[in-house]
């Protein structure tokens, strides 16, 4: 899908100074215990519509998270195999853009237009029609998502339905963090789109910052989609395991979602 994607400052931009090194003897052992203890996060957008790259994505040999459009016609079969294969299933939920065509939303879409009684109805029919989600990203959604009132009613539904938020941050102006937090919904941000431009060229160097990010975070989520660039994602996704694999552990986003809640019992 066609994603206007405008960087928020801290995607692209890291600190220079370098992290301090103890002492040369233990640097194996350090880099290997770093590695350990980073998570990377890859989330596939746009299944439940037969899209090119489908069955490329889900012969991924790592565990991942597939957000599933709802009310398309393969909705349900994409969300079933993903389950059945282990897979993170979220609602890859319909939002009006600032910028671009009715048509590209999809049906059941959000809309800032509309009243709060049926932005909810929307939000719970799109959770009933994905089965075993236990997420929802946002697909496009750069005017939603700046939308303090639609958003309410989208995370007060998530909440009531034991679902974590993961911001696509396709706007800088996100409400997301804000309304979350008061909320208490677990929130996952993006940190990186891999496929925004559709080659394999860019898709490697998106890798190359999903790389860098990680030198100086905790975690990276990162996400591509099934469509025109689908294939090409999914080859550079399957010839970048390993040495992604050097750079931290591949997990699900619902693994990062319990990660946090685990630290914040800690004292
Ligand atoms: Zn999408």
């Amino acid at each position: 899908m066609l994603i206007a994607f405008a960087p928020a400052p801290n995607l692209t931009t890291y600190r220079t100074t370098a992290t301090p090194v103890q002492s040369n003897s233990v640097l194996p052992a350090a880099s290997e215990s770093k590695a350990a203890s980073k998570r990377i996060a890859i989330v596939i957008d746009d299944f439940g519509n037969g899209m090119t790259g489908t069955a490329e994505m889900m012969k991924l040999p790592f565990p991942f998270t597939i957000a599933v459009m709802p009310f398309m016609p393969t909705t349900k079969s994409d969300a079933e195999t993903a389950h059945k294969l282990g897979h993170d299933v979220i609602v890859h939920m319909p939002m009006e853009p600032n910028k671009g065509k009715k048509e590209w939303l999809g049906p059941g879409a959000l809309t800032t237009d509309l009243p709060d009684s049926e932005i909810r109805k929307r939000v719970e029919a799109a959770i009933d029609n994905v089965p075993f989600a236990v997420g929802m990203n946002n697909h496009m959604g750069s005017k939603v998502t700046a939308d303090e009132r639609v958003m309410r009613i989208v995370l007060q539904v998530c909440k009531e339905h034991g679902l974590f938020f993961l911001d696509s941050r396709t706007t800088f102006k996100t409400v997301i963090p804000k309304v979350a937090a008061e909320l208490n919904v677990p929130l996952v941000s993006n940190d990186v789109f891999l496929d925004d431009v559709y080659s394999v060229a860019h898709i490697s160097k998106q890798i190359g910052i999903l790389r860098k990010h990680l030198e100086e975070h905790e975690k990276c989520v990162a996400i591509g989609h099934v469509g025109p660039s689908g294939k090409k994602t999914a080859a550079v996704l399957l010839s970048s395991t390993p040495s992604l694999r050097e750079n931290g552990v591949i997990v699900k986003v619902s693994e990062l979602v319990r990660r946090t809640g685990d630290q914040q019992i800690l004292p």
